[in-house]
């Protein structure tokens, strides 16, 4: 008998096992529809990845360099690398997927992005390649986001872009999105929609997690050239939605000899009513279009969720990361804020690397693992310039 091998990769309907799909209104059906009979076509031609290669080297600064940090091994007794995203151009992981994506709006002759930003870095990596490119790029985005993050909304202006503040429901990271897809809706021709994260309706997810997937192809000839080697035999990677991680793991996650760790945001803890573990605290349930695990209430209302770093407050993760929770593939970690800040430190004094505070939870999970002898890649995600208030204000240094 033949047995069938469990893939972690999206399957042709947009699935991850149960998770994903496209759970859309009719109204967006061509939009979506128009990205999932074209992307891989297009992502996979020659023209594309010839502009694709060269911006990700010369605008992005790609590859970044993995990094053996030594004084951090010897604290672990490991062999503990890290993946630099933190170098991008930027400041974070960010701009690789919004470089392909807007290369794919050009393939597809858009003549307008829009988007939506929570925290504002997604808002800020979209500005950056819709200046590059001169397109006309509209962000949405919540009054009271626009208010905690206003040098975010500064710097998407100096970029060019116009910030539109959604002032329904929470005036949060929600309500932005409920505005970019109603927006998008009416001007489905000329408008493409540039998400963020390995979330949203099929083919989204994939999309994404296929341009961050220059992260681990990256870690497989950099470990060579170290380690002999392409393999780790852990990556650790913090998830808000979960496209870091997924561009981290995506050349091991059909390799079940390299142990793939993702880092959830624990706030104040799990039972404080103040976390952001979708995996810990989440059901099944429909988020952004897609069939995914989120932070619920008992008859399907999204509870606000909550961490110290702004790019982990999100109540959903990603379909993939759903389905590697699921499936056991995955092994998913909390770190509070607390645990996040110390690491952050940590690494600051032993590294001379002030990281982000999302990629300090990734850090901090470190002294959670059993990685004694092993070989252990982190991908720092993001650097910690733009979280220097909350360091400040944390204090203890
Ligand atoms: C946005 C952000 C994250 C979270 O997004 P993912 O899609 O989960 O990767 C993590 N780290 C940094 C530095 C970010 O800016």
């Amino acid at each position: 008998m033949e047995v069938k091998k469990i893939s972690y990769q999206v399957d042709e309907a947009g699935y991850y096992g149960k998770f994903g799909g496209a759970y859309i209104p009719e109204m967006l059906y061509p939009n979506v529809e128009e990205l999932r009979e074209n992307y891989l076509q297009i992502i996979s031609s020659e023209e594309f990845q010839r502009q694709f290669q060269s911006l990700l080297k010369d605008y992005v600064g790609r590859p970044t360099p993995l990094y053996k940090a030594d004084r951090l091994s010897k604290a672990y007794n490991a062999s503990i690398y890290l993946k630099r995203e933190d170098l991008c151009h930027t400041g974070a992981h960010k701009v690789n997927n919004t470089v392909g994506q807007i290369l794919l709006a050009q393939a597809l002759n858009k003549k307008r992005i829009i988007a939506e930003t929570g925290a504002g870095q997604h808002g800020v990596a979209t500005a950056t390649v819709c200046a590059l490119m001169d397109m006309d790029c509209t962000v949405f985005m919540g009054e009271v986001d626009i208010e905690r993050q206003w040098p975010n909304v500064e710097r998407m202006k100096i970029l060019g872009a116009e910030v539109v503040p959604a002032t329904s429901g929470s005036r949060t990271l929600k309500d932005a999105t409920n505005e970019a897809l109603r927006h998008w809706i009416n001007n489905p021709v000329d408008t493409h929609y540039i998400i963020g994260s390995v979330v949203g309706p099929h083919p989204y997810p994939d999309m994404v997690t296929r341009f961050q997937s220059v992260i681990s192809e990256e870690i497989k000839s950099q470990l060579r050239e170290h380690e002999g080697r392409p393999d780790p035999d852990i990556i650790v990677a913090c998830v808000g939605g979960g496209s870091n991680a997924a561009g981290s793991y995506y050349h091991y996650v059909d390799n079940p000899k390299v142990e793939l760790v993702a880092v959830e945001a624990s706030g104040l803890g799990n039972d404080t009513g103040k976390s952001a573990a979708t995996t810990a605290l989440g059901t099944e349930g429909i988020l952004h279009g897609s069939k995914t695990l989120l932070m619920q209430t008992e008859d399907g209302q999204v509870v606000e969720p909550y961490s110290i770093s702004a790019g982990l407050d999100y109540p959903g993760i990603g379909p993939i990361h759903a389905h590697l929770f699921e499936s056991g593939r995955g092994q998913f970690v909390g770190v509070t804020d607390e645990e996040a800040m110390k690491a952050g430190i940590k690494l600051s004094k032993l590294e001379g690397i002030i990281p982000a505070i999302e990629s300090a939870h990734a850090v901090a999970a470190l002294s959670k693992l059993e990685i004694e002898g092993k070989i252990v890649v982190v991908n720092l995600s993001g650097r910690g310039d733009k979280d220097l208030d909350t360091y400040i204000k944390w204090g203890k240094y």
